[in-house]
């Protein structure tokens, strides 16, 4: 599904590897070839980012012999989305623990969570803040027997250790280029398993765009390496691109995104993927990066468009033809 509908984009690179060049004039003018990296492409049941999270612990849950796979989230949750879908495939019950009201109605992510078999405990935000208390941890187990249970956003040291081999293969794709790989973080993890992914590569900088508001993603990052036993110094935290707070989406940042697919036919959304776009932009026009190439993670998250309906409209009006099926 996902390579044949990529076939034949202008400035397509190597559909194996979900390399793509991105003729954008903008970019051309301030002398910054740009690339994106299409995981929003990847095909089978798991897309995005989140591939790579998941993948390493879903098989760790099959190899302990566990029957559920739990884990937490808002309810507008790639992670949870995914987990549901990839659970599902992997024959794997799955649990979601959602900061929402248990009387409000489901998002369209947790209505695709539901019909894909999960099971959900909506918790008040005091309980969700509770997330990584270990006596609230032990007493779930103890309701919950034989399951796996995976941080928020599946940023443990699995999750982590799996995003190392996206870095590898950004490494064997750009073997010789003067390379900044920029993404859009949320917990981290992605930029941890990355950088040290990429590491050996002495002209790679990755650039990591915090969209959650807090200061924390120094040392949350450092603290996802040590977790999964890594090294990596060829990272830097961008602050000051979350634009408004997670998830919430300008004016302006709309107009971007409609923009980039009117000339790109390259979908982004507004809580990662189009404001590390919009950030990246507004970067090389302030004359950054020259003389560099730029590759931008398109980590995926498209389903969560459907939390921005007056958005999904404006894309329809530049021919976008809406989202895939399955979600
Ligand atoms: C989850 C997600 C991220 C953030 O990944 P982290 O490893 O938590 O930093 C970025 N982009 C998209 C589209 C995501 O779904």
């Amino acid at each position: 599904m996902g390579f044949d509908r990529f076939r034949g984009c202008a400035g397509f690179i190597d559909s194996a590897l979900m390399l793509q060049q991105i003729f954008d004039e903008r970019f051309a003018r301030a002398g910054v070839p740009l690339y994106l990296w299409r995981l929003d492409q990847l095909p089978g049941v798991l897309a995005g980012n989140k591939y790579y999270k998941l993948s390493s612990n879903l098989d760790h849950a099959v190899a302990a012999g566990r029957l559920r796979v739990a884990s937490f989230g808002g309810a507008w949750s790639n992670h949870l989305h995914a987990l549901a879908r990839a659970g599902q495939a992997r024959g794997l019950k799955t649990l979601g623990l959602v900061r929402a009201d248990a009387s409000t109605a489901l998002t369209p992510m947790l209505e695709d969570a539901r019909r894909w078999g999960m099971e959900f405990i909506f918790l008040s935000r005091s309980d969700y803040r509770r997330r990584h208390d270990p006596g609230f941890l032990d007493s779930l187990s103890d309701d919950w027997p034989d399951t796996f249970w995976v941080p928020e956003g599946g940023s443990n040291a699995l999750g982590v250790t799996g995003c190392v081999s996206l870095g590898r293969e950004i490494a064997r794709a750009l073997p010789d280029r003067d390379l900044i790989v920029a993404l859009a973080c949320g917990t981290g993890g992605t930029l941890a398993g990355v950088a040290a992914g990429l590491g050996a590569k002495a002209q790679v900088q990755v650039c990591g765009y915090p969209m959650v508001k807090g200061g924390f993603y120094q040392s949350a990052v450092e603290e996802h390496l040590r977790s999964a036993g890594l090294c990596a110094d060829n990272w830097a935290i961008v602050e000051d691109v979350a634009m408004g707070g997670y998830g919430t989406c300008s004016p302006e940042l709309a107009r971007f995104i409609v923009d980039f697919y009117r000339r790109h036919q390259v979908v982004l959304e507004p809580v990662y993927t189009g404001k590390l776009l919009y950030a990246l932009l507004q970067q090389v026009q302030a004359g950054e990066f020259q003389g560099r190439s730029l590759l931008a993670l398109h980590t995926g998250g498209l389903q969560g468009l459907r939390g921005y309906p007056a958005l999904l409209a404006d894309l329809a009006e530049v021919g976008f033809q809406g989202l895939e099926e399955g979600f």
